[in-house]
């Protein structure tokens, strides 16, 4: 078949180059020129796993294409994807501007009876407006299918390639016939096709968003009430894990879940209950919750070293009314050093949208720490978001020289058994703020480290 991706983001790109990889014909289109242009000299913008190669091979047997021409993307398929971002705008509201905007531009190109397919992550209903935009714009006939991706960073090749599931949302027989066509390769083992009306094919995305966020925000909230009571959270989480109606994944605790689609996707229920008059309690509270968790590691931090030294700080209480600005005792980490380990989302990517760690390190910043970080991939990105503020060093034990403590923030696995005895050295004194708990406290409690990790005793020297 002929396909166009448009957006060659994380979606996009691993979309088309799983289809191409199928033996499919594919434009990958995006309107940033520099990603094209690195794409067609085979620089991949992005980590993902094992999809540079595929990029490589697919583009080398030309069946992958690079552009940023849409109208010859749309003139030459008879699918095309719609990929691009749809992030969370200020007040949380999904911005729907660049999918309707590649809506508008695809009905004006249409040359011939074709299938568009909603890939983003979009609100309940966007197939009606996005069929409506483009009707305004073409007398051709078309498709408008929804079609929400599962894939999860660090594993998206494996996933697209052998999904769980593929929700198909469709109004019509003949495209739902056309989806299944392409999906086939992708099912052999027999994993389900399933087709549904486009409403609720939407809503499925963001039902299995909020879910797994919830799940995890959950396990936050037992974890913390474990610290206070003395339980261990790992033992709980064991004993629960193993009754099947729960099952063992998405338990474990942490210092909040973040990445470009937990935090916008609870934000985009939050925002269709909004418009629906339903007040979306447990939703509600899966964000707010989740946005304490990110400060967990850093009330540790801050009990454990701003004890006793404080700055005079200027509180704004209501940022219009600055008669309300008073001066306030703060906790102050000045003149203190931290490491960090990870900075992306999670392990296997470079991603660092609504990561923790931007939280964390903002806040050792404010209050007047340095901060230097060590990550296998994420240190670009970080580099973006700090600037010098941030150092970052070529390997885990450069960042940890004179260091007060290290913070570990992702749970790569090349944290997971470090050298002890190289950290004790290099630091200032022998303090872990574990936020992924990759530690045994027994282990720490024998080399001799003040421990501090979610949901766990702290271990004491
Ligand atoms: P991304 O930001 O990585 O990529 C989006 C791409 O779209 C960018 O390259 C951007 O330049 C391009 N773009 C924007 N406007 C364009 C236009 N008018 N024409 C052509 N290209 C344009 O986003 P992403 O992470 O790939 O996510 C895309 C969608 O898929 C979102 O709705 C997201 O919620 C959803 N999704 C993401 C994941 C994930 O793991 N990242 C998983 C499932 C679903």
């Amino acid at each position: 078949m002929n396909i166009a991706v448009v957006g060659t983001g994380y979606v996009g790109l691993v979309a088309g180059t799983c289809f191409a990889e199928m033996g499919n014909r594919v434009i990958c289109c995006d309107a940033n020129q520099e990603k094209i242009d690195a794409l067609n000299k085979g620089i991949i913008p992005i980590y993902e796993p094992g999809l540079a190669d595929l990029v490589k091979r697919n583009a080398e047997e030309k069946r992958l294409f690079f552009t940023t021409d849409l109208k010859r993307a749309v003139q030459e398929s008879q699918i095309i994807f719609i990929a691009v971002g749809t992030p969370s705008k200020n007040g949380g509201d999904v911005d729907m501007s660049f999918v309707h905007g590649v809506a508008r531009d695809i009905g004006r190109f249409l040359n011939d009876e074709k299938v568009v397919v909603d890939k983003s992550t979009v609100p309940v209903g966007t197939a009606h407006r996005v069929r409506d935009i483009i009707a305004k714009e073409t007398k051709h006939k078309f498709h408008v299918v929804s079609n929400p991706e599962f894939m999860k960073e660090g594993a998206a090749i494996e996933d697209f390639m052998k999904p769980d599931r593929v929700v198909i949302g469709v109004d019509d027989d003949n495209a739902a016939e056309t989806m299944k066509e392409l999906y086939a390769p992708f099912v052999r083992t027999g994993n389900p096709v399933i087709v549904m009306d486009t409403r609720s094919a939407e809503m499925t995305k963001y039902a299995a968003n909020a879910m797994l966020a919830a799940r995890v925000t959950f396990m936050n909230e037992i974890a913390n009430l474990c610290e206070r009571l003395g339980a261990d959270v790992d033992s709980v989480r064991v004993g629960i894990g193993s009754d099947r109606r729960i099952g063992p994944s998405f338990l474990f605790p942490g210092i909040g879940y973040g990445g470009s689609c937990f935090p916008k996707d609870v934000q985009g229920v939050l925002q269709m209950a909004r418009d629906a008059k339903y007040d979306a309690k447990i939703t509600r509270a899966v964000h707010d919750v989740n946005e304490a968790q990110k400060f967990i590691l850093f009330s540790k931090v801050l009990a454990h070293f701003g004890k006793g030294k404080t700055s005079l700080q200027l509180v704004s209480q209501n940022a219009k009314a600055s008669k309300k600005d008073k001066l306030e005792a703060r906790p102050t980490l000045e003149g203190r050093r931290f490491a960090i380990w990870g900075l992306a989302f999670k392990p296997r990517t470079d991603d660092m949208r609504e990561a923790p760690s931007l939280s964390i390190i903002r806040r050792l910043l404010e209050h007047g720490a340095r901060v230097a970080a060590f990550d296998p991939e994420a240190m670009p990105n970080a580099k973006q978001a700090f600037g010098d503020a941030l150092h970052c060093g070529h390997t885990p034990y450069d960042v940890l020289e004179d260091a007060d403590a290290l913070l570990v923030l992702t749970e790569w696995n090349e944290f997971r058994n470090p050298d002890f005895d190289r950290i004790k050295k290099l630091l200032k004194a022998p303090v872990i703020f574990d936020g992924r708990n990759l530690y045994s406290p027994a282990r720490m409690k024998q080399e001799g480290f003040v421990y501090h990790s979610i949901g766990r005793p702290t271990v004491r020297k």
